[in-house]
């Protein structure tokens, strides 16, 4: 009988995190999660569950545990470790760094420590191109890395992947993955998990949501005064299920890898706030009503990925389009009006 790998997801009960469990589940993966609950709820994993005809293993704890995780990697036989828990609010960063770095980069040392102790060393780290900081010409590749992030989130995953090149020197056992992503949004195509952020949402897709739901009055664009074609700004958006699939694609590929791989996980096409706008309404046949505003306050005009080498590497490219980004955020905007909270 063939042994299934087993996976360790820390923060899998969350956005990407739940995602990336049902697809490693489907894959024939064993999966441990590991998380707090901190901004996620258990109902995703449940759902996750009776999607597939199989429950993820699941522990209520914190990464910056490390008694806790020591018990855990002696109790499973851990093959490699997906790490996606944290904290990732920009605005809330400024107010409340020591928990970002507590966390985000302490958090990451002590996971690291007991995997360390434990032999396993095979890791995947959740980082963001926000650590391209404002100064990167697109499309970014991964080798650009002229300012450093200008706010506390964005400090923390840049540290942390400064620790991993650290580790993977000292000892070269290390296989680690770096997925740098773009812009998150969408979800299951079954509206049975999805984004679920708590108060009022920070990020474009869940705020339109809402506002088309009726939830909110309107969408507050902020600035229509960039250098881009229509004055808003461009971003590079890509469906949750195709990052999900990234990471199943970089876990095969660090099966023959060592030392630390940084992939860019986008789709290399940007879109200006005012073209998600029309490619929602288009899709759903609904109405966003909008209101251009100020900037906000450390965005930049354009951001998208040069993707290529995700796709030389790891023979990995986003297949999911605007449209259907717009469709499957309805479906589950419209079926769970509160999340998770019914
Ligand atoms: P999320 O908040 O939905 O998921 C994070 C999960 O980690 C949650 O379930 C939360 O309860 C858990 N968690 C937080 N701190 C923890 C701790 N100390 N111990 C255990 N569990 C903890 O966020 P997401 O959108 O799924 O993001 C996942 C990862 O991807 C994060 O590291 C985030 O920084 C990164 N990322 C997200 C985006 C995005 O736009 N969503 C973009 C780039 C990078
Ligand atoms: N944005 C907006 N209104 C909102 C939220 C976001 O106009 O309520 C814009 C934001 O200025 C940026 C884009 O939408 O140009 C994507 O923002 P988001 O916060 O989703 O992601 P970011 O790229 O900042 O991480």
């Amino acid at each position: 009988m063939i042994e299934r790998k087993v996976v360790l997801i820390t923060g899998g009960a969350g956005y990407i995190g739940s995602h990336t469990t049902l697809v490693l589940l489907r894959a024939g993966y064993k999966v441990l999660v590991l998380d707090n609950l901190s901004n996620s709820s258990y109902l995703s994993l449940k759902r996750v569950s009776k999607m597939t005809g199989t429950a993820p293993s699941f522990v209520h704890g914190d990464v910056r545990d490390r008694r806790l995780l020591d018990n855990l990697f002696r109790l499973n036989k851990v093959d490699s470790v997906i790490h996606f828990a944290g904290l990732k609010a920009v605005g809330e960063s400024v107010n409340d760094p020591l928990s970002y770095y507590s966390n985000n980069t302490a958090g990451t040392v002590t996971l690291c420590q007991a995997m360390a102790a434990a032999g396993v060393c095979s890791l995947i780290f959740s980082s963001s191109a926000t650590v391209y900081g404002n100064g990167a010409t697109v499309p970014i590749n991964e080798e650009q890395m002229a300012d450093y992030p200008t706010n506390p989130y964005g400090r923390s995953k840049r540290m942390i992947e400064q620790i991993l090149f650290d580790l993977a020197r000292s000892n070269d056992k290390w296989s680690i993955g770096v997925l740098r992503y773009f812009n998150p949004v969408g979800a299951h195509e079954s509206g049975l998990i999805g984004e679920d952020p708590l108060g009022v949402p920070n990020n474009l897709l869940p705020y339109l949501a809402q506002v088309a739901l009726g939830k909110m009055p309107e969408l507050p664009i902020f600035g229509d005064d960039y250098e881009t074609h229509d004055g808003t700004g461009v971003r590079d958006y890509i469906h949750v299920m195709d990052l999900a699939e990234g990471h199943l694609s970089a876990l095969t590929a660090l099966e023959t890898r060592s030392g630390v791989n940084i992939w860019n996980l986008g789709t290399g096409k940007g879109y200006s706030v005012l073209e998600v706008v029309q490619a929602f309404e288009a899709a759903n046949g609904c109405n966003v009503p909008y209101r251009i505003v100020g900037r906000r306050p450390g965005d930049i005009a354009v951001c998208y990925a040069d993707p290529s080498k995700a796709a030389r590497e790891l023979g990995w490219h986003a297949k999911l389009d605007l449209t259907t980004m717009m469709r499957d955020t309805w479906r589950w905007q419209t079926l769970n009006p509160n999340g998770y909270r019914d």
